[in-house]
């Protein structure tokens, strides 16, 4: 890693990356073509390198416009970029039309079907709350510096490899950190990797509670990982489990802050995690079965849904937030991230020679990948009720959380 671009040099960086996107594509001057053109350039791309690059070009040159809080020209290219996880257009069209465009969402990896329905089950018992409920935090007075102190020190005591990793990405910190103050219920946190840049960038959009310390922890991981395997990152033999690490750090981070803040509170948004998986596979589980049923009114759609004590809102819900997206990328790694999280606990020394073992991987498919998760011991929903019971008890017992009733919309 050279991390030889700041933040503040990215305008540069936008001047170098559009330079090579020109060259690739054989092109003068990208203002001079119209969008149907450049689709047109882009989908006659025949050999798979070129193709790799301008993906990897146009992917850094939309990060770049967000860190620098623009709009990237370039934007509207994302679907050629993620194929059908573009939903955007799904806001102003109708309930029906949108659920039987999405019927088909727990086929789009078939060897996890049976997993996501399991842990579907075991969440299904113990989330308990009406579903559109969620634990609101405290604030509190932590600066910036006191949050890089924590994640520093969350890194130092988790083990001394990913601490070295960590510590050289962490090093760059002035240069490659930025937060900004958010008020909109809830921490946002995003890493972004510049792969042609071989930098990371992390940005924190604070919300001036204890989840702003577990989110830079978790952004600080994606770095550390793509520090060590770029490609654990932009492999697409990968990319439906990489928030695998992440994830893992988080229920770690978790109890790291418990103990070291002296607060139960943090639990509170491990709760409202479990609220959130279980809704979002729900979802995928509930489009299921729309499809093979014959719905053709939007009357038909609610009571079939109502039926299986589930809530069209809801479902739209994670529709519009990109549900195969919040599925493959946040559920399915967090019901694997219990796994590890369970080992850890009996044995440390293995949970992070698996960890190595999987950030490092390159795998020849999507099915390869995920029967090595499954030959390291990691079976989805073993240890998923024992974790979420726990995770009850903490919240339902020992801690008076405030109850927002904060309505998903
Ligand atoms: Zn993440």
């Amino acid at each position: 890693m050279k991390y030889k671009w700041k933040i503040n040099d990215l305008e540069e960086y936008i001047k170098l990356l559009k330079l090579k996107l020109y060259n690739l594509l054989g092109i003068k001057d990208i203002n001079k073509i119209d969008t149907d053109t450049l689709i047109n350039i882009l989908n006659n791309i025949n050999d798979e390198e070129t193709s790799y690059n301008v993906k990897i070009l146009l992917a850094d040159l939309n990060q770049a416009h967000i860190l620098l809080g623009e709009i990237c020209p370039y934007d509207f290219l994302e679907y050629y970029l993620y194929g059908d996880l573009d939903t955007s257009d799904n806001y102003n069209r109708k309930s029906l039309d949108i659920i039987k465009e999405h019927v088909s969402i727990l086929d789009k990896y078939p060897f996890a079907k049976d997993d996501l329905l399991k842990a579907r089950r075991i969440l299904k018992y113990n989330t308990g709350l009406p579903l559109d409920t969620l634990f609101s935090m405290k604030q509190c007075n932590l600066s910036n510096d006191d949050i890089l102190e924590l994640t520093h020190d969350f890194y130092k005591q988790f083990d001394s490899y990913f601490f070295k990793k960590f510590m050289g990405v962490f090093k760059y910190r002035k240069d490659i950190v930025s937060f900004k103050n958010y008020d909109g219920g809830g921490t946002l946190g995003t890493c972004y990797e510049l792969l042609c840049a071989s930098t990371s960038y992390i940005q924190i959009l604070r919300d001036h509670n204890i989840g702003d310390v577990t989110t830079t922890i978790h952004e600080f991981m994606h770095a550390t990982s793509f520090s060590i395997n770029p490609n654990h990152l932009y492999d697409p033999n990968k990319d439906f489990l990489s928030e695998f690490d992440t994830t893992f750090i988080n229920l770690l981070a978790t109890d790291y802050i418990s103990q070291n803040l002296k607060t139960e509170q943090i639990y509170a948004n491990s709760f409202n995690a479990l609220v959130d998986h279980y809704n979002s596979i729900n979802s995928a589980y509930i489009l299921d079965l729309i499809k093979d049923e014959d719905i053709t009114s939007n009357k038909d759609l609610s009571s079939f849904i109502k039926s299986h004590e589930a809530n069209l809102e809801i479902i739209l819900h994670y529709i519009k937030m990109d549900l195969p997206f919040y599925l493959f990328i946040y559920s399915l790694p967090f019901i694997f991230a219990v796994e590890l999280y369970n080992i850890y606990k009996t044995d440390k020394d293995k949970a992070i020679y698996l960890l190595k073992k999987i950030i490092n991987a390159n795998c020849n498919s999507k099915e390869e990948y995920y029967q090595m998760m499954l030959d390291f011991g990691l079976i989805p929903g073993r240890h998923l009720n024992t974790y979420a019971v726990d995770i009850n008890k903490k919240v339902k017992s020992k801690i008076k959380l405030n109850i927002d009733g904060v309505k998903m919309t």
